[in-house]
């Protein structure tokens, strides 16, 4: 078979173009272009337009324009630094082609003395003449010359003219591939193919039109592609059969009377769909989406309780050792006491550990607390139910599916995350798992007054902090690392710390991602006994503790997060029952764009609300947990922009599912976008 007439031509090697050296190829792959495939998503960003010529006369100085002109005569000095020259003309003047560091044999061969030819360059004057230098588009073939040239912003190294020589190459050469789409979803692009699309992303009169079918079908494919890979997997998943679990769902209304709160409707509602799928024959694969300080915590627990009402073990995985700590000592205050609980720490010795292990695997135990240490080899459960992992956004699609794999049939998952984003990036994020949602907040909660200060005023911020110590509260005070990329540049936050230390002695501790894990927990740990009143930190107090007296964030250079970040940080704070407050410090006054953003930090408190609002203003890839999540950007699809494409491929993804039909069409789609590695016992 001819390779060209197949899409596997397209996942091929760059050498295999014609006419592409080893050089150019390195180039490229530098660039993360290993494929030819991989070319064609780099857009060209603007185009020269070499297709009007003009007469030697009539040419404008500075400008790039295309002549025809005939070589007259050779000029090769010898002499070094001096250039060599080619006297042209056509019926109306002069002008002299300039080179320096070229052949008199190259010359000749592209400037034959008495031969047409066209050239394009930027056109000099010198001493009295026209003069090109260094002409890079000749050809006698003017056809060549004539026509509008894409610039690509992927050319260093390589010329803009071998670069769409490639990009040429590639579209004169793109197999025909079969359609993948239905006719419906054809219809809505105007029939257009994914070969007319690609050539026609690559003309130079599109740069630009994201609108256009052929734009539109692109974005479609690629987020068709990643739905189909979400699909597969959560098909797979529900066709696993287990052990239903028997519980009395009755027992648990004994720990929800012991809570000093009662359960927001979303708590119970998204309670209910998680019991729901333990009980049934189906493995629960299930994403709990809440936004900070909504109650997940409690849903989970109740969840691991009936879980082990029913027979079966619980893990519970937490990001970090406190937080696993503080939902271990939750579970042991609300749990009866015949329900075995453990804590698998860092800390704890070789004989702890071993006989932590060894409970396990004898049922002695029935839940147990942990950060990712509990997902080692030997860590090995008698009768493992369900599987928790809180504030996981760091998780990708074949991470997850990994670890229900790995969970075992009768094994259960919920995945919990405070990470409020668009609904069109859960979707594609999240795809693979059931989705539960808490909107709600407990209503006992009051919104964190949220206020913006230039730094010079910090003054007053302090004042503020002493009256609210005064009242036996105790604040956050966070520095972000001034390189981010190093991880490693702490001395804002040490500056701080000294600062406040002189104002507050003996009040402030320091902590940053230098800290030891042990001193970390003490500190917290101290905080959270009220010990100290302001912690100093980075960002390491992101994630998920409970802090019910802190009831002050002050937030430093507050523009270098993103706004689902400050969010987070905010939620740290207003968890208990006061008033509390968010102090968002900046350096100097804020753009238009920056005053934007914050308003609508201080008009919502909505965590989906936010990253929608902050998705609209900075565009999807900086929204907090897409980075993150592992899965591939995409090249095209624009959650923003292509809304309405995210909501077309869930509708077809579900007729799909429910027609039952079958996806081997797919195949080619799957595989050129890279995501048939995830899901190779389909395809
Ligand atoms: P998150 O969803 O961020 O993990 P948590 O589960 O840690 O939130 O809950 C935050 C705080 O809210 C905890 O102190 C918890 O006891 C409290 N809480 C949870 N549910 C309710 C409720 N329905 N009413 C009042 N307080 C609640
Ligand atoms: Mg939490």
């Amino acid at each position: 078979m001819n390779i060209k007439s197949n899409y596997k031509y397209l996942l091929s090697d760059l050498s295999s173009l014609k006419g592409i050296g080893i050089k150019t190829t390195n180039l490229l792959k530098k660039k993360k272009v290993n494929s030819i495939f991989d070319i064609l998503w780099k857009l060209p960003k603007s185009f020269t337009d070499r297709s009007l010529s003009s007469k030697i006369k009539d040419l404008k100085i500075d400008e790039i324009q295309t002549i025809t002109i005939m070589p007259q005569k050779y000029s090769f000095p010898r002499v070094r630094n001096l250039p060599n020259r080619v006297l042209c003309k056509d019926e109306t003047g002069e002008i002299d082609c300039v080179f320096f560091n070229s052949y008199e044999g190259y010359i000749k061969k592209i400037l034959p003395i008495g031969k047409e030819v066209t050239i394009s360059g930027k056109i000099k004057y010198f001493r009295n003449k026209y003069q090109l230098t260094n002409p890079k588009y000749i050809s006698q073939n003017s056809s060549i010359i004539k026509q509008k040239h894409n610039s690509y912003s992927l050319t260093e190294g390589i010329s803009e003219k071998v670069y769409n020589k490639i990009i040429l190459q590639i579209i004169d050469n793109l197999p025909a591939i079969e359609e993948w789409h239905s006719k419906d979803i054809l219809q809505k692009f105007n029939n257009i193919s994914w070969n007319d699309s690609i050539k026609k992303l690559h003309e130079p009169e599109n740069i630009g039109k994201y609108k256009e079918n052929f734009y539109q079908r692109l974005a479609y494919d690629e987020i068709f592609s990643t739905f189909l890979v979400n699909s597969e997997i959560r098909k797979k998943i529900k066709r696993i059969k287990k052990t239903k679990k028997k519980f009395n769902i009755y027992l648990q209304k004994e720990i929800i009377s012991k809570l000093d709160f009662s359960l927001t409707n979303d708590q119970n509602k998204t309670l209910d769909e998680i019991n729901k799928d333990l009980c049934s024959e189906k493995k629960m694969f299930r994403l709990l989406q809440g936004d900070v300080g909504s109650g997940k915590t409690i849903v989970s627990l109740l969840s691991a309780f009936n879980t082990i009402n029913s027979g079966f073990q619980v893990a519970v995985m937490a990001p970090t050792e406190i937080l696993a700590r503080q939902h271990f000592l939750l579970a042991k205050k609300l749990f009866p006491k015949n329900i075995k609980i453990e804590l698998l720490s860092g800390k704890s010795n070789y004989r702890e550990k071993k006989n932590i292990l060894r409970k396990l695997l004898n049922m002695e135990t029935d839940i147990i607390f942990g950060t990712h240490a509990l997902f080692q080899k030997k860590v090995e459960f008698k009768k493992l139910g369900l599987i928790i992992i809180d504030e996981q956004h760091k998780f990708g699609v074949s991470q997850r599916k990994r670890l229900s794999d790995k969970a075992g049939k009768n094994c259960d998952v919920l995945l919990m995350t405070a990470t409020p984003i668009p609904r069109t990036l859960t979707m594609t994020i999240y795809g693979d798992m059931d989705l539960s949602i808490i909107r709600q907040k407990p209503n006992t909660r009051k919104p964190v007054k949220t206020y913006s200060k230039l730094e010079n005023k910090v003054e007053d911020v302090i004042k503020f902090v002493k009256k609210e110590i005064r009242l036996g509260n105790q604040i956050f005070w966070v520095c972000p690392l001034i390189e981010e990329s190093k991880k490693i540049d702490h001395t804002s936050a040490v500056k701080k710390f000294e600062y406040l230390e002189k104002l507050f002695p003996k009040q402030v501790f320091l902590l940053h991602g230098k800290t030891s894990i042990d001193e970390k927990e003490i500190i917290l740990n101290k905080f959270l006994n009220n010990d100290f009143k302001i912690l100093v930190s980075t960002t390491i107090i992101e994630v998920g503790i409970d802090f019910p007296n802190a009831n002050v964030i002050v937030i430093e250079n507050a523009n270098k997060f993103g706004l689902s970040q400050l969010h987070q940080l905010r939620g740290r704070v207003g968890r208990g029952n006061k008033e509390s407050s968010c102090i968002l410090m900046f350096k100097s006054n804020l753009s238009e764009n920056a005053k934007k953003r914050i308003n609508i930090l201080k008009d919502s408190n909505d965590g989906f609300k936010i990253s929608e609002e902050d998705m609209k203003l900075r565009g999807f890839g900086d929204i907090l947990g897409f980075k993150q999540s592992g899965i591939k950007s995409f090249k095209l699809a624009d959650p923003i922009h292509n809304h309405n494409l995210f909501i077309l491929a869930e509708k077809e993804i579900k007729r799909i599912e429910n027609e039952k039909e079958d996806i081997t069409r797919f195949k080619p789609l799957l595989k050129l976008y890279d995501r048939a590695d995830i899901i190779n016992d389909i395809a």
